[in-house]
């Protein structure tokens, strides 16, 4: 096959300590340290990772799943990720989410994932997590869509400002690009790499919610929970 023909060309090694073999080796994938179910506004105990009736508001999300702790080793991926060999590190993490996850039942949710600023777009010239929602929705059985939510633009843009301000929410900085998505599904399961203080979540939830009068479930699956160790 032309993959091992590569393979013996460029030896797979780990982007973690750099052993040859595999992308993520199993001494690495032993230091990520799985997080306890916990309601993401109060993170305490909760099964699931739903959301406590009385910590939500009418913008939470229902259902918030964090698999892992960040940590020093975690966030070494992540910063390769983000700047180098991006598609190999999505697909060994993805691989490593499935199979840490199991078989969660996802049910009619449309995936989709957070937007990153059109600036650093071009800085990177691409989304990381776009790369993580296409492999992980399409095992679970489900749509993923890029095209749901997006993020308003930066001053200096003004042309594109005009554009797109018919569709523009006060006061948040996305919006939703196609409604029609919506009635699709039940639900929908945005996708992020570290959730800080679950505020970018929120602010999507609130713009999805707003659009669909509150009648509306949004959840989240995130790999890491904590601070990020890069700026
Ligand atoms: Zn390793
Ligand atoms: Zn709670």
């Amino acid at each position: 096959m032309f993959s091992s023909f590569l393979d013996l060309a460029y030896p797979k090694s780990c982007h973690i300590c750099g052993k040859y073999g595999g992308y993520l080796c199993d001494t690495c994938k032993k230091t990520f340290k799985r997080n306890l179910p916990e309601c993401y506004i109060c993170r305490r105990i909760s099964p699931n990772f739903n959301t406590h009736t009385q910590c939500k508001n009418t913008n939470s999300l229902e259902q918030v799943i964090v698999e892992w702790e960040y940590n020093k080793v975690s966030s070494k991926i992540l910063k390769n990720y983000k700047y180098r060999g991006a598609r190999d590190i999505a697909k060994s993490l993805s691989e490593f989410l499935i199979q840490s996850i199991g078989n969660v039942n996802f049910r009619n949710t449309l995936f989709t994932s957070v937007p990153i600023s059109f600036l650093r777009r071009n800085e990177r010239g691409f989304n990381q997590t776009e790369l993580l929602v296409e492999i992980i929705s399409r095992h679970y059985g489900c749509d993923f869509s890029l095209d749901l939510i997006g993020r308003k633009i930066e001053k200096g843009h003004q042309s594109l400002r005009d554009r797109e301000s018919r569709l523009m929410v006060e006061n948040s900085d996305f919006y939703i690009k196609d409604p029609s998505l919506l009635e699709k599904y039940d639900s929908v399961t945005i996708l992020d790499d570290v959730i800080t203080t679950g505020k970018t979540l929120e602010s999507i939830s609130k713009i999805i919610k707003e659009e669909q009068n509150g009648n509306y479930s949004v959840n989240a699956l995130c790999l890491f929970r904590g601070k990020p160790y890069y700026s």
